[in-house]
């Protein structure tokens, strides 16, 4: 038994279902909750205000449970290797317990961490916790990683019935185990995200706890069964908004499956299967990406098809800003976009459309969306978000077909046929009658933008130019 061990917080801001907090807690007589805060990552191009606000809440919402149970958190800021390794001695601590993160970087930086703290004869241990399987849970029958989503998939599913993986008690574990709040805990307050040069007079979503168990109780009474009939739709709102909280870790992967499970087998209704079905096939993205991510590193920076290296993108600055701006001309599009500016947050039907349309329509490199992306999404996560660039470009696992682009009037008509979502975000457009609102050109209002691109051509040129690399390569 440990006297002291720390818990690294990282991307699992929350007390319930958390592994390594649970470890701890079984094998030490007191702990240490910290965070580091990394100023370099923060002021980085790589993060926006909505996660740096998402996280920063989550943060507030952790320090202050955990001053009700008498103890705090030590909240940090500088070389995550120096500060818990002066942690590790202000406090006695003999253990770091901390949950894997499969980012490039993240690996790179606890690989600092371990070596530094076991030069001091410190204890560490990693576990698996924000997915639900870990990288090495789900591979083929040779043990190679799958590249594929669907046998992955098929592998995972087949796991859950002699491995489901059930919430962790870590709470009630370590209730009694934190260190009262002394000197040793000493830190600075949680910061504002303008400290970091976030500033934003926009509410994006609230991310804490008690948020993220009351949209996961509200989405499995509500929504859940209905997910697969309602998903695509984006005025309907039918999703579970989950996402930043998974992002952040105010909710175990666990508790969200078990949620799921746990209706499925009280559900007789066979569309109500097929819904819990088609969510839990979301979740399963989610692992699937996250593997990938760790099996592949290389996938942060490069194509994961080799030949898409070679695309000749274009290099479009005026199409690129009306796309950020939601200025496209194409409703669907821009009303997507002004969605994700407004809230740090996108429908995924909507995020397949906007990315479509800028690697296909604008022909312009993936990464400068991805980017994009990054910094205005509270969920914003380097596994997930990759995934759908690279599948939306044709570049990645199991990606669209490079002759497949979608059509974004007819995405428009599909998935918001009355045009409610479209007049929701683009108030240039509240007058224009149903029938023609996702039609460019017709019964256009002057404030709103002709289409910058006309979808025929645009389409052939994406084609041409996809197909001239990727069907000479034979990677198509
Ligand atoms: P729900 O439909 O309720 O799904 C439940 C959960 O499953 C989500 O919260 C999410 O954690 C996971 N999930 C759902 N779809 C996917 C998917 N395709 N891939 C991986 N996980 C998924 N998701 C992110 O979490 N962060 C991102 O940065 C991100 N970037 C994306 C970029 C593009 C171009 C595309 C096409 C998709 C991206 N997604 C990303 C996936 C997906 O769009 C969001 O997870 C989803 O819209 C979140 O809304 P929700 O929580 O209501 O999802």
């Amino acid at each position: 038994m440990h006297p002291v061990s720390i818990v690294w917080f990282r991307r699992d801001l929350r007390l319930d279902d958390h592994v390594a907090l649970r470890r701890a807690a079984d094998a030490s007589a007191k702990l240490v909750c910290a965070f580091v805060l990394d100023p370099e990552q923060l002021r980085g191009p790589r993060v926006g205000a909505p996660i740096v606000q998402a996280f920063f809440t989550a943060l507030a919402a952790l320090r202050a449970e955990l001053r009700e149970l008498g103890s705090d958190l030590a909240l940090l800021e500088g070389d995550a290797a120096a500060e818990l390794a002066a942690l590790a001695e202000r406090t006695g601590a003999r253990a770091l317990y901390y949950n894997i993160d499969y980012e490039p970087a993240a690996l790179a930086r606890d690989a600092e961490v371990t070596k530094r703290l076991r030069e001091a004869h410190v204890e560490v241990h990693d576990a698996v916790d924000h997915v639900y399987y870990g990288a090495g849970d789900v591979v083929q029958e040779s043990g190679k990683p799958y590249a594929v989503y669907t046998p992955y998939r098929k592998r995972w599913t087949a796991r859950l019935a002699h491995d489901e993986r059930h919430p962790v008690a870590s709470r009630a574990a370590a209730v009694t185990k934190f260190l009262g709040r002394d000197a040793s805990l000493r830190s600075r307050e949680v910061p504002q995200p303008e400290e970091y040069g976030h500033a934003s007079s926009l509410l994006y979503p609230t991310v804490t706890s008690a948020e993220a168990h009351r949209l996961l109780d509200e989405f499995v009474a509500c929504g859940l069964t209905a997910y697969a009939d309602r998903r695509n739709v984006p005025a309907l709102d039918a999703t579970s908004r989950l996402s930043p909280h998974l992002r952040a870790g105010t909710i175990g992967i666990r508790t969200v499956v078990a949620a799921a499970l746990e209706r499925r087998r009280i559900s007789r209704a066979q569309h109500a299967v097929a819904g819990i079905d088609a969510w839990l096939g979301e979740l399963i993205w989610r692992d699937f990406y996250g593997q990938l991510l760790a099996h592949r590193p290389q996938v942060a920076q490069l194509p994961f098809i080799e030949a898409a290296e070679t695309i000749p993108y274009r290099d479009d600055p005026d199409g690129y800003r009306a796309w950020c701006e939601g200025r496209t001309g194409y409703p669907i599009v821009d009303a997507a976009m002004r969605q994700l500016r407004e809230t740090g947050w996108m429908h995924n039907r909507l995020r397949m459309i906007v990315a479509s349309f800028l690697t296909k329509h604008l022909l312009i490199d993936y990464h400068e969306g991805e980017r994009w992306f990054e910094q205005r999404l509270a969920d914003a996560d380097l596994a997930a978000n990759n995934g759908g660039w690279q599948w939306a470009a044709s570049t990645g696992t199991d990606a669209a077909p490079y002759f497949r682009v979608f059509n974004p009037t007819l995405q428009g008509k599909t998935y918001d046929p009355d045009g409610t979502f479209v007049r929701r975000w683009v108030p240039e457009l509240q007058g224009v009658p149903a029938e023609v609102v996702h039609e460019p050109g017709l019964l256009r209002p002057p404030a709103y933008p002709p289409p910058i691109v006309e979808h025929a051509a645009a389409r052939q040129r994406a084609i041409d130019v996809y197909g001239g690399v990727l069907r000479a390569k034979g990677d198509a």
